[in-house]
């Protein structure tokens, strides 16, 4: 474990502890699962072993009904000894799947840990099938290894992938485009707020097909709806955008501020966006106070999964009343992720990347009434009297936005109610 100060390329962070070792997270193939709802056109051919293939098909659940859009390419022992030509038996799994599924206009070739490691170029197998099947399909690759990256970086692979596909603009009016996977409810309902707003054109990227791929220039405003989207966001500015610094938009204040920072940017007066604003700010109050009864002074732990921990106790902390006690993280942002830090607060034990076995003697000196960690951990950690919350529910629930932070105050008190509802 090491004690860091200031950062190389980024604000200084006191306070905030480096951990290395063994870590328990979902690798970034776990991503698909919400990125194939999200992007309707798109299909996922994982490029791995028989690993990825179980996990793929135990995160996503066995669709009996539906055609599903991903799949594995499943390399074998000949492959992995280097024995066969794997670039040949990807072009006939490719060309068989376009010929089966003549409605995928995109296809995503995901890397994992084996095909990093037989040193596999995606890239060029991309190039190679995007020539092959010219103006019908377009094959992109991006990384879902889980050899560095945890689960939600897979999406900040796959989006930075998408960013060298958009269109370029020359258009120096401004534009916003909304980075990271919402719901389509809470994607609706920003829409909305922005019409209201007077705010426009808006994009949200990843889009709901591929033919809507916004154009990205000197004009284009990009506002983080997700805090694992550091990459992609980056590769946006490479390619002449401008960040807005604003916190990312769960419960009210975040969802306030991260409003208020695009409006600043929009030119949008402050009376205008108090007005559109207030009756829902009003809404999420009302919703916060009832779960604010059970949540009040509780104790949190965050383990590392998903750079959602920061913002969320955050949230949990100033709306809810909660104390975090340690609030872990897979990866800090220097650059982007140093406002949520600031916001916490002292006297929260921060802790950046992991070693599981320290972080859980520490857990279980502290006993936190909740902890938010991974799946893997949950059940041995109830085994032990402790309260758990899946992190992973955090990514696929929609949380974001006024309307819906009454219900993920509500996420964090179900597991406290139902332990209070089976106390004898
Ligand atoms: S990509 Fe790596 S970590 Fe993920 S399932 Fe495959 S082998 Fe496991």
């Amino acid at each position: 474990m090491t004690e860091t100060g200031n950062h190389p390329g980024g604000r200084a962070c006191a306070g905030l502890t480096q951990e290395q070792g063994q870590r328990q997270v979902f690798c970034g193939l776990t991503s698909i699962v919400w990125l194939h709802r999200k992007m309707r056109d798109a299909f996922f051919l994982v490029v791995g072993s028989r690993t990825c293939a179980h996990l793929l098909q135990s995160a996503a659940g066995v669709m009996i009904f539906a055609e599903p859009r991903f799949a594995t390419a499943v390399l074998g022992d000949r492959d992995l000894a280097g024995m066969a030509d794997c670039n040949e038996e990807l072009d006939r799994v490719v060309n068989e799947l376009l010929a089966r599924r003549p409605e995928i206009r995109n296809l995503f070739l995901v890397g994992s840990c084996p095909s990093e490691v037989i040193k596999l170029d995606l890239d060029k197998a991309a190039e190679r099938l995007t020539a092959a099947h010219q103006g019908r399909v377009r094959v992109l690759p991006y990384s879902g290894s889980g050899l560095e990256t945890t689960f939600t970086q897979g999406e900040d692979q796959f989006l930075t992938t998408l960013v060298e596909q958009l269109p370029a603009s020359t258009d120096a009016e401004p534009s916003l485009i909304v980075l990271g996977t919402l719901a389509d409810v809470v994607e609706d309902q920003f829409r909305r707020l922005f019409d209201q707003l007077g705010i426009g054109p808006v994009h949200f990227l990843p889009p709901r097909t591929g033919d809507e791929l916004p154009p990205v220039g000197p004009g284009t405003r990009v506002l983080q709806a997700q805090p694992f989207t550091g990459e992609a966001t980056r590769a946006l500015i490479r390619r002449g955008a401008e960040r807005i610094d604003a916190p990312y938009p769960l419960g009210v204040e975040g969802t306030r501020q991260w409003l208020q920072a695009a409006a600043g940017v929009f030119g949008v007066p402050d009376e205008r966006l108090e007005s559109v604003i207030e009756a829902p700010i009003a809404r999420a109050r009302a919703a916060l106070e009832r779960q604010r009864e059970v949540l009040s002074g509780k104790r949190i732990t965050f383990l590392p999964d998903s750079q959602l921990e920061l913002p969320l106790a955050r949230f949990l902390s100033a709306e809810c009343g909660m104390q975090p006690v340690e609030v872990a993280t897979p990866y800090f942002d220097r650059e982007f992720h140093g406002r949520e830090r600031d916001a916490l607060g002292d006297g929260i034990r921060l802790i950046e990347g992991q070693d599981v076995d320290a972080q859980l003697d520490r857990l279980r000196a502290d006993r936190p009434d909740l902890t938010v960690c991974g799946l893997g951990l949950a059940n041995p950690l109830e085994a032990e009297g402790l309260r758990t919350k899946w992190s992973i529910e955090l990514v696929f629930s929609p949380i974001q936005g006024f309307e819906q932070a009454g219900d993920l105050a509500e996420l964090f008190a179900r597991p406290l109610v139902r332990h209070e509802t089976l106390k004898v």
